[in-house]
């Protein structure tokens, strides 16, 4: 069933640490062999052996209206004929910029990267320059890219995967990253305490997606923002994932919280390598060449990677609905999987946000890393592979969110029911 991946996968281990690149760790978490895929549509992969899969990653997040969108396809198509990268400024920088200051509150501009990672990294640096502090605090079990920084301190948890967290950095960096307990306020005002006016900012990710779609608990947000504004730290929401997904606005219009600045990546460049960030122009003037703060990317803001992003979000911004249409259609799978996994007797718990979703097979509240942890036990695996072999792909660990796309049919929906039983 899955020969041709094995092979690949055989001689990828020669070219590839690791044997793939992504999703990088599908074989680690579940076991087995990564299936290689070869195309998609809508909410539809095939493999290189034939197989079809309903898709419940959307290339882990990005594709909300599902794989090779009509529109966004169409031009890219048109505008790889005018070359694909100047490196001089162009309209479509203007437009995207534009639309994005227009869809999300709290933010008069926006800069644009090439990843998450990047936005992450690059808000990160102009907290730092605004501030004139070194240090910022992460929650554990929250991601926010591969970044040194970011990956530092024991406490990325989830988003490692017990791997080593980046052997041989710098002291300097790990004593400037500060872990707390997302969904305990009290355990950041510990850390704020210990160091007191030498942070610069807070970044948390709203729903703690990378946990396994954590939402905060009530209040916490709320806590979080009033201990910013009283301590003057800057607090980041990183709307990697969350961004254009739970809802026009992201989390900042979804929990009603305003953040001083946000990171995007992934719905935002509609399947192409994007990120960005944003925020005030207070603090985002301190960028170069207006302020003292250097960033810059060669091939940030790209024509093709633009055009990608700018036609999605239009879609988005003209069509609200679509994300009612897909927390509606979320919520038709939670439904209908708390059906079937009651009637089987596993002790279990599905998180919905939106259009993300989670199941942790525990019925114990998961509010942070380490319920998150205790959660994802060794019943997962072997959920995985019966749902892959049914035609239902699946993020390979309970720590991932399950992304949904609008091109997912309630007819799918009740298949991928069906094969949960
Ligand atoms: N921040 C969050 C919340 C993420 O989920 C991710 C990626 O999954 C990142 C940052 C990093 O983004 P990228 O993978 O585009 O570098």
């Amino acid at each position: 069933q899955y020969k041709r991946s094995s092979e690949l996968f055989d001689e990828a281990k020669k070219y590839i640490p690791g044997g793939v690149n992504s999703p990088v760790r599908a074989y680690k978490s579940v076991g087995g062999t990564p299936i290689f895929i070869e195309k998609a549509k809508g909410s539809i992969l095939t493999d290189v052996d034939g197989n079809e899969y309903i898709d419940y990653i959307s290339s882990w997040g990005p594709m909300i209206l599902g794989h090779a969108y009509p529109k966004v396809i169409k031009a890219i198509k048109e505008k790889v004929e005018d070359s694909t990268s100047f490196g001089a400024p162009t309209e479509l920088e203007v437009d995207i910029a534009k639309l994005i200051v227009n869809m999300v509150p709290n933010i008069d501009m926006v800069r644009m990267v090439n990843s998450g990672t990047e936005a992450c990294m690059s808000a990160i640096r102009v907290a730092r320059g605004y501030t004139g502090k070194n240090k910022f605090i992460k929650f554990e079990g929250c991601y926010h890219g591969h970044a040194d920084s970011f990956l530092i301190k024991a406490g990325s948890g989830a988003s490692t995967f017990g791997e080593p967290n980046s052997p041989g950095v710098t002291p300097g960096t790990a004593n400037d990253t500060l872990t707390a307990k997302y969904n305990d306020i009290e355990s950041v005002k510990e850390v704020v305490a210990e160091n007191k006016g030498e942070i610069a900012a807070i970044i948390v990710e709203a729903i703690a997606g990378n946990m396994g779609c954590v939402l905060p608990k009530k209040g916490f947000l709320e806590d979080l923002r009033e201990l910013c504004t009283k301590e003057g730290i800057l607090l980041i929401f990183d709307e990697v994932m969350s961004g254009f997904r739970l809802a026009k606005g992201g989390a900042q219009e979804y929990f009603g919280i305003k953040a001083d600045l946000v990171t995007f990546g992934k719905v935002i460049g509609g399947g192409m390598p994007v990120g960005a960030y944003a925020g005030s122009s207070e603090i985002m003037n301190i960028v170069s060449p207006v302020g003292p703060v250097y960033q810059a990317g060669t091939l940030s803001g790209n024509p093709i990677a633009m055009i990608a992003g700018y036609t999605l979000l239009k879609e988005l911004n003209a069509n609200p609905q679509l994300f009612t249409e897909l927390a509606d259609k979320t919520e038709y799978l939670h439904k209908g999987l708390d059906k079937v996994l009651q009637a089987s007797g596993f002790d279990y718990r599905i998180n919905r946000c939106g259009s993300m979703l989670s199941i942790f097979f525990t019925d114990t509240d998961v509010v942070d890393f380490d319920s998150a942890a205790t959660a994802n036990n060794a019943k997962f695996p072997k959920f995985f592979h019966e749902m892959l072999k049914r035609g239902i792909y699946l993020p390979p660990s309970s720590f991932e969110s399950y992304f949904l796309s609008n091109s997912l049919t309630y007819e799918m929906l009740d298949k991928t029911i069906q094969a949960a039983k």
